[in-house]
């Protein structure tokens, strides 16, 4: 690999900020999976050619079950991209993670049922998901993350749990994600993890830890409305930190276009169907994502 090409997916809260990350020019795309949560902003951040997305579309009107995650991913491939810098807001599960630190998961238990999780509907594909976000990337955003101005923290590693949602967990389920030994809870990561693995892409993500969900009783003095205004607060400085961490990383996922990474022929040995029997629509549909391994 020759050079990186980063796309930045951008959760709640960075969706909106992404514009401060760059002007560029603007791509309307289309896929065989329909339209992206919105238009691509091609641009650079300190030096690195950068593929800009908000996840959940103008407006934040995409719930997470709604987000075209197929499309998102599939789109970002067909635009070059190698490496994939996600963010999103979530809950914390663990009385250290608090909110406005930032953290960089290592794993995730996938919670989620109602969204199409697969390119490969019509043929058997099956990636590893051992270590569903990229080593190296997840790396390159710890080496940038160090020496960070301020109080804030960055936590390496930790179980994201994804829920369907769109509801929050209920105490009792807060309290068994907990046992689980997750530190996050999200409803955003999956299938998007998955789907970069199919298409190739390493993919790494920012985290931003919003409030305690549910399980840790809130002060007797904040109520309900007190205790929204304090979590769009916390987004607001998440967001903040979370751009910081990225610009800062750039150089380091840079230098990752000198390291040949797993992920990028995650299919190598993922495609059980006999090739030869794939019709010439599949073939189309996926060429981006198949053409290296159909000839
Ligand atoms: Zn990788």
């Amino acid at each position: 690999m020759s050079r990186v090409v980063v796309g930045v997916i951008g959760g709640t809260g960075l969706g909106e900020a992404l514009g401060t990350l760059g002007q560029g020019e603007v791509r309307e795309v289309e896929t065989p999976f329909g339209r992206p949560s919105g238009p691509i902003t091609l641009t650079e951040v300190a030096g690195v050619p950068v593929a800009l997305l908000s996840r959940h579309g103008e407006g934040h009107l995409l719930n997470p079950t709604q987000v075209p995650y197929r499309a998102n991913i599939y789109a970002l491939k067909t635009l070059g991209v190698t490496h994939v810098v996600a963010s999103g807001a979530v809950g914390s599960l663990r009385e250290e993670v608090a909110p406005k630190n930032l953290v960089i998961p290592d794993q995730v238990i996938d919670k989620t049922f109602r969204r199409p999780s697969t390119f490969f509907d019509d043929l058997a594909v099956h990636v590893e998901l051992a270590s569903p976000f990229c080593g190296g990337l997840r790396n390159a955003l710890v080496k940038g993350g160090a020496g960070f101005p301020g109080p804030v923290r960055i936590h390496q590693g930790g179980t994201y749990v994804c829920m369907e949602g769109p509801q929050f967990s209920s105490r009792a389920e807060s309290e068994l994600h907990r046992s689980w030994g997750a530190s996050l809870i999200g409803m955003t990561v999956m299938p998007e993890a998955k789907l970069a693995r199919e298409a190739e892409l390493c993919y790494a993500l920012v985290a931003l830890p919003t409030d305690y969900d549910c399980w840790r009783p809130h002060p007797a003095n904040l109520d309900q409305a007190k205790l929204i205004e304090e979590i769009l607060a916390n987004v607001k400085v998440a967001t903040q930190n979370a751009i910081e961490l990225i610009r800062r990383s750039m150089p380091h996922v840079a230098a990752l276009a000198e390291k040949p990474c797993p992920c990028q022929s995650a299919l190598a040995l993922g495609i059980w169907s006999d090739k030869s029997k794939l019709t010439p629509e599949t073939r189309q549909r996926l060429k981006p994502l198949l053409e290296k391994y159909l000839g």
